[in-house]
């Protein structure tokens, strides 16, 4: 860092684009001081300031007499002294970070009172028991936040006069700073400092410190605010709102931040200071009370709102507070927005002309647009959840608690609502997910099975909840407050929220999620939505195509705007009543046993390919040969040996079952047999395949079709492996093409989800038509953990100590994956110009990765259907 010029800035130096150095707090003042608002004036302590004291516990020895001088000036500019015996000039002191970190660090107000001027504040304004209450609030907030005093003794103090502090008389208020001044004396062994300049610069120090409170560091860390920002400090001269009725504060926005409806809104509070309101001290009348209380104030107001609004070109927020009918504006920002009121203001403001259609687009996001897709509960309901979980995936449902996959499976299709509960979920569970409207489980995070499969259906899914005691066995769960939920009783599963609700609690439908299916608005929110998504599409480069495994998937992924399928996985294709032709393909004895069963499954995949072909017609459809191991396929091991063990007559099918899937068994099945390397070894299952696409494809031609498929190979990781399976692949096209006369186009390309892969990217482009980064498993590989292990172990404690602040496998991990996927296209492209590259991981769907992969220059995102508009979002806002 080099040595800054200076540490002190008055808030006339300042501006909105200081934030860095002045915090948001402080940028804002500055600003609202530059353009004339009338704001109480003062001077800020830099971050940088903050940064030397946070590095060397001391704080720069230039900022003594840069404050001092600073003082002197805002004492000429008010003409009263800090602290002085008669009409004192008094301080806050306040905390402000480049972010705003809402109520995480102090303030403190009423700097500058002491056993003196306390007096003299009472002359000046004419009312003892304000002063006196200001200099026994300032003491008690001293000595907690500066001093280190436990808050607890002073309320107790207070409670031994009264049980309202409202009620102190002038006499008891006096009294009871000589008593807290005793506490602090006693816990600290030191008094109250006297000297208002002791005061300012310990309070200063003591914003510093807040810094590194406990709360302070949580916070960040959840927000993925970095450590070593440092705050500034606020020194800022003190207005007061409890000089009696023609006083008061209170906060407004320039539009409703709940619904994004235009109009002043907020709150007002007569007689108060900025704290009652934070604290709740009373009930705050709504603003359109302030005028009839104050008409000249409100209109005042109004025309600083508007001012405001116009000048930031957003919705701001501001602190203010009347004293003696003079309007005073203590702060404001950019205001925090639920997801609806985001969309409703972008569009209102760009039809007000103020912001750009651009600018719109990027005051959204797809997280918000996200949370508008699900159907939620009624934000009003204020009951207790049963439980608290990890927020997996979002959105509201109400069902029936069922602790297996078949019995959810079979209430749902008797026509129930159920909740699938699980300690954890495994692969097994997949149809029971399928058929719940939620997913509960109580172990495992973000990243879990449960919550990456919930996602990607678009189904609401709490996991982690460990309070509950999920007994499958015994088909119930308890909590530790003693409740008992058994099977078929009904629960709320709040997945936004991540809690769990005893019974069914009001739902409201979604209109975002009818509209984006359906295109067409039906109220100002969802002309704002699809508005923005329009725009969105009319800027960005990338494409966005879905995961898709089924016709009706593909058909949603459609409507929602998908430009293809990006990732077609077959192995979904082998299971229900087809594993037994996958059973008897894994035990053929000999080639024509195997080729029977190969047989046999080749209409059911044509058949697949052809309704997937048909809902995707004229874009590209991208089939994933097989790629899980094959034992994935078959019974699990230790239950076909105890069901072996328990008959006294094993049969035989069961027993040459065990045989192979014990000859299957791998120690590491995910660096095993799978992939290209199964398609290699296994004879007929990749020609099968292959030609079940072809068939597909000429069948959709002679429909009158334009069938896109392309035959996507996995797990290469040299150029060998593809150019062996490419020979296959071409030899099967070529036989199918003879057979039927009808010429294919089907571009074959490649999984890049091997760091070896990556790697030697220019070798494998000599071979493929395309590049698909497979993000899962090169996260895996290139990290050298398996995602199902390392999430439920390790990954709590990693987040925790900053190792990394979010999973690898949600967001991409740019210096390590990301850089191998750049060097991939790099070298790609290199030796193949017109090599199509593009990404089928999760992280095809996550905000953050898909800014990534758009500066990489890859040409597609492929996502889950659910996340298909999200994706179109950021690929817009990644383009501006
Ligand atoms: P926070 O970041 O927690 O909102 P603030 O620094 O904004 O903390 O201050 C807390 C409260 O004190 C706010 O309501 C604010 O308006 C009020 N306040 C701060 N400085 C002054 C001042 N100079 N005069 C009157 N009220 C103030
Ligand atoms: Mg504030
Ligand atoms: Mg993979």
């Amino acid at each position: 860092m080099t040595k800054p010029t200076k540490y002190v800035y008055a808030f006339a130096e300042g501006g909105r684009d200081m934030a860095a150095l002045l915090g948001g707090k402080g940028a804002g003042l500055a600003e609202m001081t530059r353009i004339g608002l009338p704001v109480p004036p003062g001077f800020i302590v830099t971050t940088d300031a903050c940064k030397v004291y946070l590095a060397t516990g001391q704080e720069p020895p230039e900022l003594g007499v840069e404050a001092a001088q600073a003082l002197a000036g805002l004492e000429r500019a008010m003409g009263r002294t800090l602290g002085a015996p008669d009409d004192p000039l008094l301080v806050s002191v306040r905390s402000g970070a480049r972010f705003s970190m809402p109520g995480m660090m102090d303030t403190i107000l009423d700097i500058g009172l002491n056993d003196e001027s306390v007096t003299g504040l009472a002359k000046a304004s004419g009312q003892e028991r304000f002063a006196w209450d200001s200099y026994r609030r300032l003491i008690q907030m001293f000595g907690h936040t500066v001093m280190g005093v436990d808050g607890d003794l002073f309320e107790q103090a207070i409670a031994t006069h009264t049980a309202h502090d409202h009620d102190l008389g002038i006499a008891e208020l006096a009294h009871l700073t000589e008593e807290f001044k005793d506490i602090i004396r006693r816990e600290t062994g030191e008094d109250f400092p006297q000297e208002p300049a002791d005061q300012l610069s310990r309070a200063i120090r003591a914003v510093f410190d807040s810094w590194n409170t406990e709360r302070a560091r949580v916070y960040r860390h959840r927000e993925h605010i970095p450590d070593d920002l440092g705050t500034a400090v606020n020194v800022q001269a003190m207005v007061f709102g409890n000089l009696g009725p023609d006083s008061g504060t209170g906060v407004a926005f320039t539009r409703d931040p709940a619904t994004g409806e235009r109009g002043v809104y907020g709150d007002y509070l007569p007689d108060a200071q900025g704290e009652d309101v934070v604290a709740g001290v009373r009930d705050a009348l709504p603003l359109s009370e302030l005028r009839t209380l104050d008409p000249r104030a409100y209109v005042e107001l109004g025309d600083h709102l508007r001012t405001l609004e116009n000048h930031y070109r957003d919705l701001c927020d501001v602190e203010f507070t009347v004293e003696r009918g003079k309007l005073w504006v203590l702060q404001t920002r950019v205001g925090k927005r639920t997801a609806e009121a985001a969309f409703r203001i972008a569009h209102d403001l760009r039809e007000e002309h103020t912001i750009t259609a651009d600018e719109a687009l990027v005051r959204v996001d797809g997280a918000e647009l996200t949370r508008l897709m699900f159907p939620r509960f009624d934000v009003r309901t204020t009951d207790r959840p049963l439980a608290h979980g990890v927020p997996a995936s979002p959105g509201a449902a109400v069902g029936a608690v069922i602790f297996d996959s078949a019995e959810a499976v079979r209430r749902a299709a008797a026509g129930e609502q159920v909740v699938l509960v699980r300690r954890e979920t495994t692969p097994d569970d997949l149809p029971g997910m399928i058929a719940a409207q939620a997913v509960l489980t109580s172990r495992g995070g973000k990243t879990s099975h449960a919550a990456v499969v919930a996602r990607g259906m678009g189904k609401v899914c709490v996991c982690g909840a460990e309070e509950l005691a999920v007994d499958t066995a015994a088909r119930r769960f308890t909590t530790p407050s003693g409740a008992v939920v058994r099977e078929g009783d009904v629960v709320s599963v709040d997945g936004t929220a991540g809690t769990v609700h005893l019974g069914a609690l009001p739902l409201t439908a979604s209109d975002v999620g009818r509209a984006l299916e359906t295109g067409a608005a039906t109220d100002t929110l969802t002309e704002a939505v699809l508005g923005a998504l329009a725009h969105a599409d009319s800027v960005r480069r990338l494409e966005v195509r879905a995961n898709a495994d089924t016709p009706e998937d593909a058909v949603r992924a459609r409507a929602l705007g998908a430009q293809g399928i990006g990732l077609c996985r077959t192995e979904h294709m082998f299971l229900g009543e087809r594993r037994q032709l996958v059973e008897a393909m894994i035990l053929a004895r000999d080639d024509a046993a195997r080729g029977r069963a190969l047989d046999a499954l080749l209409p059911l995949q044509r058949a697949d390919f052809t309704a997937i072909l048909e809902a995707m017609d004229g874009l590209p459809v991208t089939i994933r040969l097989i790629d899980p191991p094959l034992h994935e396929f078959l019974p699990d091991r230790t239950d076909l040996a105890v069901r072996l063990a328990r008959t006294g007559h094993p049969d035989p099918h069961d027993r040459e079952l065990l045989a192979a899937v014990e000859r299957m068994h791998e120690q590491n099945p995910m660096l095993g047999l799978r992939g290209v390397r199964l398609g290699l070894a296994v004879p007929g299952l990749m020609a099968m395949q292959v030609r079940a696409i072809a068939e597909a494809a000429t069948q959709r031609l002679r429909d009158g079709g334009s069938p896109r498929a392309e035959i996507m190979i996995p797990l290469v990781g040299t150029v060998e492996e593809l150019r062996l399976a490419r020979a296959e692949a071409e030899l099967v096209l070529g036989e199918v093409e003879n057979e039927t006369g009808t010429p294919l186009q089907c571009p074959i390309g490649t999984m890049i989800e091997l760091p070896r892969a990556a790697l030697t990217a220019g070798r494998i482009a000599e071979a493929a038509d395309f590049f698909s980064f497979g993000t899962n498993d090169l996260t895996q590989t290139t990290w050298g953990l398996s995602r199902d292990d390392a999430e439920a172990s390790f990954f709590p404690l990693y987040i925790d100590k900053g190792v990394f602040s979010v999973s690898p496998f949600e967001t991409i991990d740019r210096e390590g994956v990301g850089r191998l996927v750049e060097l991939g296209v790099e070298a790609g492209r290199a030796v193949n110009p017109r090599l199509e590259t593009g990404v089928c991981g999760e992280h095809g769907g996550d905000p953050d990765s898909i800014h990534f992969f758009h500066r990489a220059g890859l040409d597609y995102v492929s996502c889950s259907p659910f996340r298909i508009p999200a994706a179109r979002l950021e690929a817009g806002r990644a383009a501006l």
